[in-house]
């Protein structure tokens, strides 16, 4: 599909950059008129023997990653970005052009880490205006301002509509497995193309709620393999509030101020997202939105779906355990591998959770 993608943009005269998650700034790209395509793995067995250069106690989505690169699987673009959203990707940054054989351009781009400052603001403008740069070189066009203000619009469009999708979960006639489909879709479809088919599904938004299992909230990183939705459905379940890192997590809770200049909207935008541990270390902030998130939504339990061993993520699991208990909401906690098809073992303890959640629900 990503080819696919890549290989309709080329016709349309664009260049394609390949994007390592989870935060970088898409309006950017999409003003210069670059596509980018997301990396997460890909799922399944790691795809050349340059895994093996990384060590095996280094999470699936760094470890394929680089042997996706390693093994001309990114030949169909034109660059790569690297953002720094953990060591394992800063790694790769280095490793992909020096072992990797990845001989085209890679960018970086720092995330700020920590609280809105004025000094955090003017860290990102340079670090943006630093990647304006390097595309610039890359498209052979420099950055357009009024270009970048379109773009703006049109990612707050894209990112409402998902917005809408995911708040109103239960007047959706749709399986959570099709919706983080469409959804993900976003992670390699040119930005108004996929604005068009988000908003053909909200079209289909009911007045009434018509989902019939127990709402669920996730929290975790990337919804893989996909086939967890199929599981908590088939358990009773379905998600009716969403903190994945690849999702929920990249819609900012509130819209940067209209200004003149558009940079220092983008500047802000980083600020305005949700808390998530790749960007900070404030775990207060971050528990105080997800329990608020819970209750919101009216979740009956928290599945915690992260990458086995992937640092910023398990690094917050005990303060959600802690904050969960504190408000007597039943967690469970998966770790998977980006393997294609949910471990039986998950799957048994899917079914439990749900079990125990029902039951609970029933005896009151
Ligand atoms: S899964 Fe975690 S450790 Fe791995 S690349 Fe993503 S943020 Fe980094």
């Amino acid at each position: 599909m990503r080819s696919a993608a890549i290989a309709l943009q080329k016709k349309r005269g664009r260049k394609t950059v390949i994007v390592l998650p989870v935060m970088y700034p898409r309006e950017l790209l999409t003003a210069m008129d670059v596509h980018a395509v997301e990396l997460w793995g890909p799922p399944g067995t790691p795809r050349g023997p340059e895994a093996g250069r990384i060590q095996s106690f280094v999470c699936a989505v760094a470890r394929n990653a680089f042997a996706f690169l390693a093994s001309g699987g990114g030949k169909d673009a034109d660059a790569v970005l690297f953002p720094h959203t953990c060591d394992s990707i800063q790694g790769l940054a280095t490793l992909a052009p020096d072992f990797g054989g990845w001989g085209k351009p890679a960018f970086r781009y720092q995330h700020p880490k920590g609280e809105d400052r004025p000094a955090a603001r003017k860290f990102v403008r340079s670090e943006l205006e630093c990647l304006a740069d390097g595309l610039s070189l890359l498209t052979g066009r420099p950055l357009d301002i009024s270009r970048l203000r379109a773009a703006i619009s049109l990612h707050a469009a894209i990112d409402r509509v998902r917005a809408s999708l995911l708040s109103r979960r239960a007047f959706l006639d749709m399986t959570d497995a099709a919706l983080y489909r469409l959804l993900r879709r976003g992670e390699y479809l040119w930005p108004g193309d996929h604005l068009e088919e988000l908003e053909r599904a909200a079209q289909e938004l009911r007045g009434v709620p018509v989902q019939q299992g127990v709402p669920l909230m996730v929290t975790g990183y990337v919804p893989e393999p996909i086939s967890v939705f199929d599981r908590l459905e088939a358990a009773g379940g379905y998600v009716a509030a969403d903190d994945y890192a690849a999702v929920g997590r990249r819609i900012p809770l509130s819209l940067p101020r209209e200004g003149d200049d558009p940079l220092e909207r983008l500047a802000a935008m980083p600020f305005l997202l949700p808390p998530c541990p790749t960007r900070m270390a404030d775990q207060r902030r971050r528990m105080e939105y997800l329990t608020s998130l819970y209750r919101r939504s009216g979740a009956a339990g928290l599945v915690v779906h992260v990458p086995k061993f992937c640092e910023p993520e398990s690094f917050d699991v005990p303060a959600i355990f802690r904050a969960f208990a504190g408000i007597g909401a039943p967690v469970l906690h998966l770790e998977t591998e980006l393997e294609t098809e949910m471990p039986a073992q998950a799957v048994t303890r899917i079914e439990a959770f749900m079990e125990l959640i029902i039951n609970k629900h029933s005896i009151h």
